[in-house]
């Protein structure tokens, strides 16, 4: 069991922003701008390389949470960056997919 399975099992806690029946939102605990959320599948995906084998309702509100925790956090207008880190090179540390929601300042290009 990772991390957020432990979250979505409210076995430990997080700073939730949104959740639906989809997907749960939550603030990233070592934020790396002033807005860095997690939006996390409550469909269990390890990795992005799982989606091809996962159907397209599952993708889709993944990604469409996203945008609609974005429009509630009001930094649709000023923009922001979506992010998935996949395997060890892109430092990926928790195996259950996350989108990284980030925003709140301008960012750099390309990230590190
Ligand atoms: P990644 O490196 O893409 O796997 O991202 C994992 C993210 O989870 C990192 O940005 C961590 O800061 C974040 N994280 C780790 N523990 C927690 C926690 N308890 N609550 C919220 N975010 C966390």
């Amino acid at each position: 069991m990772t991390l957020f399975d432990k979250m979505l099992a409210g076995e430990i806690p997080c700073d939730k922003v949104y959740e639906d029946d989809d997907i749960l939102a939550f603030n990233d605990i070592n934020p790396q701008a002033p807005v860095h959320v997690l939006v996390i599948p409550k469909h269990k995906v390890a990795r992005f390389d799982g989606l091809p084998e996962q159907d397209a309702e599952t993708v889709g509100r993944l990604f469409q949470g996203a945008a609609r925790v974005a429009r509630q956090l009001g930094i649709q207008e000023n923009g922001y960056r979506v992010i998935v880190n996949n395997g060890r090179d892109a430092q990926q540390t928790v195996e259950y997919i996350h989108l990284h929601l980030l925003a709140g300042r301008p960012l750099k290009w390309p990230p590190g």
